[in-house]
C-alpha cells in the first residue's frame, strides 16, 4: 500500500462515493487533533502501548460519524524531524490505531501529519512547512480532498496553535479540551469555547446542531 508523504487515508473509498450529491452538499468535519485529545498526551507518543484513548473519545467519534460528520486528524509529528520515530512508525501506530477503532465501529477520514520542524536534527525534515500547524495546510489539504464545508466544520485542539490553523484554514468553530497540555489564558481566549474533554465538546456541538434543526 502507498501513500502521499504526510497523509495516510482509509481505504475503503467513502470519501469519493458520494454521487451525485458531491458538488452541491460539501461535508461538514471535524478536525481533531490527536495528542492531548484524542490519546492522552505522554510525549511523542510512537508506541501503541503509548496510545491511550481519552475517555469518551470512541463516543464522540461514533457520534460525528452518525451525525454525518467527517472526521479528520491533524496532528504536528515533531518527533520524526527530532529523529524519535520515522514516518513508517508513525503510519505502522496510526494504522493500528485504525484497525483497533474498525473493530469498535469508529473510523477517520484521514489522518493528516507534519513530520517537519524549522530547527530539525534531520536534514530533510528542516523546513518551515506550510503544514506545521499553526499553519493551516494539513486542514486545507483535507478541505480540498473531501470536498469539505470549513465554514461548516469546526476543530477541537489542546494547544493555541491548533486554534490558529483551524482559524486560518476559516473553519467556523475553533474549541479546546482540557485533556491535554495546561491551556493558557491566550489559548482560551483565542478559542470559541473550552471543554473538558473531545466528547463533552461534541456532545455541545450536535446539540446545538439539532436545535437549530428543530
Ligand atoms: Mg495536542
Ligand atoms: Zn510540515
Amino acid at each position: 500500500m502507498t501513500s502521499s508523504p504526510g497523509a495516510t487515508r482509509d481505504d475503503d473509498g467513502r470519501s469519493e462515493g458520494r454521487g451525485a450529491g458531491r458538488t452541491s452538499r460539501r461535508e461538514r468535519a471535524a478536525f481533531i487533533d490527536r495528542d492531548g485529545v484524542l490519546n492522552v498526551e505522554q510525549g511523542f507518543v510512537h508506541r501503541i502501548e503509548d496510545f491511550v484513548l481519552v475517555p469518551g473519545a470512541l463516543a464522540a467519534l461514533a457520534a460525528l460519524e452518525a451525525a454525518g460528520y467527517r472526521r479528520v486528524v491533524v496532528t504536528n509529528q515533531s518527533g520524526i524531524a527530532r529523529g524519535l520515530y520515522t514516518e513508517a512508525d508513525f503510519e505502522r501506530l496510526m494504522g493500528e490505531v485504525r484497525l483497533r477503532l474498525r473493530a469498535e465501529g469508529v473510523s477517520f477520514d484521514a489522518v493528516e501529519y507534519c513530520p517537519h520542524l524549522p530547527d530539525a536534527p534531520l536534514a530533510q525534515y528542516r523546513r518551515a512547512c506550510e503544514c506545521r500547524k499553526p499553519e493551516p495546510g494539513m486542514l486545507l489539504k483535507a478541505i480540498g480532498a473531501l470536498d469539505i464545508d470549513p465554514a461548516a466544520s469546526f476543530l477541537v485542539g489542546d494547544r493555541i496553535s491548533d486554534v490558529q490553523a483551524g482559524r486560518a484554514a476559516g473553519l467556523g468553530r475553533c474549541f479546546l479540551v482540557r485533556t491535554g497540555y495546561a491551556l493558557s489564558a491566550e489559548a482560551i481566549a483565542a478559542a470559541d469555547a473550552v471543554y473538558d474533554d473531545l466528547l463533552g465538546c461534541v456532545t455541545d456541538v450536535l446539540n446545538g446542531d439539532r436545535s437549530r434543526a428543530d
